[in-house]
């Protein structure tokens, strides 16, 4: 009896992590029925299909997948931060701090009308692209040297423009008159001068101040860097509308001009604030104005445990996918020529994987000292907010006054201008990373306890648009460090690439870039997991322990649906999530054999590939 046991002890514990894995992978399954609508076509409209129940499944609390990672973030970092307090003094007065009452005396401080100096003053609390949009960016032919990029406001700004003025009805300062004209004026502006792809100047301050003498630049530039100008580079745009910006701030009164920029911050800082006060949006609102303390607080006290195990797997999906594109330029269908082939292979090769938006660095003394300019009061919430939004800008240009403006990339990580923090993973041409942040690997988008097709249909797919993202129109641009290059001009510029371009665009997209990362992106991830030239109707499946209906293409299917399922929000920089899923099915050839949809009564269109190689004969007869 004793061997029987033995041997059971010796199976459950064999089976233990196994048990654990096909929970999750249950657990997976599970949601991706919840989700479904059968009353809908998985061959007609795919989204509908699999998420057509999300608002009616478990996910109801949350608008989407994303809401409810977040969610979880939030939670958890609420804990950890209330658990650490000793004690939580509930006498304490929130102050909301002085509204409209910004540090007056401060901005009168001057005799003359010096526009340029007090759009610096505010500048340095964060405020940007109110008469022209000044940033920190690199070089665009050195992704290593830091630069200042001098532009026209982006349209975008308009919104924000609409708020300021609405502000100023509200509080009936008396000046409406004059604030109105003036950006009226701003908009006629920027109306003329507005250009698709405007020229940009590389200049030294001589320059800038010789070629555009109707601003300030030293004013401008000595109370946002504090002096420190000495070898700063500067990438301008609209050289003509900046000249004529210069007059027309030189000849409006300095009142005006400082009540506009005070309205505008006061826009700025309702943008940033948290929506509600409470823990939750906080810990939002802190994720994007301070993202390295966050995510350094996070991954150290939160995530900790999955860090390992995480990063491993990442790596393997991330690798499997390069070895497909690998194989995918090994066909040529774009037919490059040796020299194009090669830099687009070192581009691949060469493309890093960032879990988690944090640095190299890990020493306690950078940590220790980085946020150490900032001066964070206990009880004034809007003077905090305002705080952080003056250390954010400080970080960025304190990049300037290392040697040579060169970046440190063991300490680098991305610290720019968000309202909210992403939650996605993002690729970055200059760095030719992908950055997957850490409130992303969370059930249901990412565990690692799941079986290998839910990871490699939802996060490979991810990871695949994001690395198709190097391979687009504009991503092609950047070669494998980061600089702007004419091989891959002479990439976009070749008539099968452009042809590429042209199919994807047939179905109305807004924006063309994420449509080709969006197709190249799923059949990259497809390819990976099932192989080149895959064919369901050559194969039966052993349906999965965990799923008895879907074969795996159909379950792969789903899964990467998943990541779009919600309630639809509207568009914003992408098509809406019904349409992305739906196009993209449309141009993976193998979808419709593996949900084995009737051919359709008229011809469709031919399915959209750039970079995959054309399909085998045994596919085409299929
Ligand atoms: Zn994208």
């Amino acid at each position: 009896m004793e061997w029987c046991v033995l041997l059971c002890a010796f199976l459950l514990l064999g089976f233990v992590p196994i048990q654990a894995d096909v929970d999750q992978s249950t657990l997976a399954a599970l949601q991706i029925h919840k989700n479904l609508n059968r009353s809908q076509e998985a061959c007609s409209n795919f989204w509908n299909y699999a998420c057509g129940n999300y608002s009616a499944s478990d996910g109801a609390k949350y608008v989407d997948n994303f809401e409810l990672v977040e969610d979880q973030y939030a939670q958890a970092m609420v804990e950890f931060m209330e658990g650490d307090l000793e004690f939580v003094d509930s006498d304490v007065q929130l102050n909301e701090g002085p509204a409209l009452h910004w540090p007056e005396e401060d901005f009168h401080s001057l005799e003359s009308n010096e526009w340029a100096l007090e759009t610096a003053k505010f500048r340095r609390h964060g405020l940007n692209a109110v008469f022209f949009d000044e940033r920190v960016d690199v070089a665009y032919n050195d992704s290593l040297r830091s630069v200042v990029q001098l532009k026209m406001p982006a349209p975008s700004s308009s919104y924000s423009e609409r708020r300021a003025l609405q502000l100023l009805k509200l509080h009936h300062s008396g000046s409406e008159a004059e604030v109105s004209r003036l950006v009226e004026q701003l908009r006629q502006l920027e109306a003329k001068h507005r250009q698709e792809e405007p020229l940009v100047q590389s200049w030294t301050l001589a320059d800038l101040e010789q070629k555009i003498p109707q601003i300030n630049w030293q004013a401008y530039f000595h109370e946002l860097l504090s002096g420190h100008l000495n070898g700063v580079l500067f990438e301008v745009s609209d050289v003509d509308y900046l000249r004529e910006l210069g007059q027309l701030l030189g000849n409006t009164s300095r009142s005006t001009i400082n009540l506009y920029l005070r309205l505008r911050l006061t826009v700025l800082l309702k943008q940033t604030g948290p929506a509600r006060r409470c823990p939750k949006t906080c810990i939002h609102h802190m994720r994007a104005l301070l993202p390295l303390g966050m995510n350094y607080l996070y991954n150290r006290y939160v995530y900790k445990n999955r860090n390992l195990v995480d990063n491993i797997q990442l790596l393997e999906i991330f690798d499997s996918l390069k070895g497909m594109f690998g194989k995918y330029l090994e066909a040529n269908r774009l037919q490059l020529s040796p020299a194009q082939l090669s830099y687009v292979r070192e581009k691949l090769s060469t493309m890093k994987l960032r879990v988690g938006n944090l640095p190299e660095e890990t020493s306690p003394a950078f940590y220790d000292s980085h946020y150490e300019s900032a001066n964070f009061s206990d009880y004034h919430h809007l003077d905090n907010v305002l705080e952080a939004l003056s250390l954010r800008t400080r970080l960025q240009h304190d990049v300037l006054r290392l040697p040579h403006s060169r970046l440190d990339l063991r300490r680098y990580y991305v610290n720019d201008d968000v309202v909210k923090a992403r939650t996605s993973p993002f690729y970055e041409n200059e760095r030719n990373t992908i950055t997957v942040p850490l409130i992303f690997l969370q059930f249901p988008l990412f565990d690692h306890r799941q079986h290998s097709i839910f990871q490699y249909s939802l996060m490979g797919g991810v990871l695949a648009h994001e690395l198709s993202h190097a391979f687009e129109h504009e991503g092609i641009l950047f070669d494998a460090d980061g600089n702007e290059s004419p091989v891959g001009l002479q990439i976009r510029d070749t008539k099968t690439f452009q042809n590429a371009i042209k199919c994807a665009a047939q179905t109305p997209a807004v924006s063309l870039k994420e449509r080709l990362a969006d197709l190249n992106g799923l059949q990259l991830a497809y390819d990976t997991f099932f192989g080149m030239d895959h064919n369901s109707q050559l194969y039966t499946y052993r349906p999965y322990a965990f799923e008895s209906e879907f074969q795996a293409p159909q379950l792969f299917h789903l899964s990467y649906a998943q990541f779009f399922c919600g309630i639809l929000p509207p568009v914003l920089g992408h098509d809406r999530d019904d349409v992305r899923v739906n196009v993209n099915v449309a141009n993976l050839r193998q979808f419709s054999l593996d949900f084995k949809c009737s051919p359709p009564a008229v011809e469709s269109p031919p399915v959209c590939e750039m970079w995959r190689p054309t399909a085998s004969s045994t596919l085409v007869s299929a």
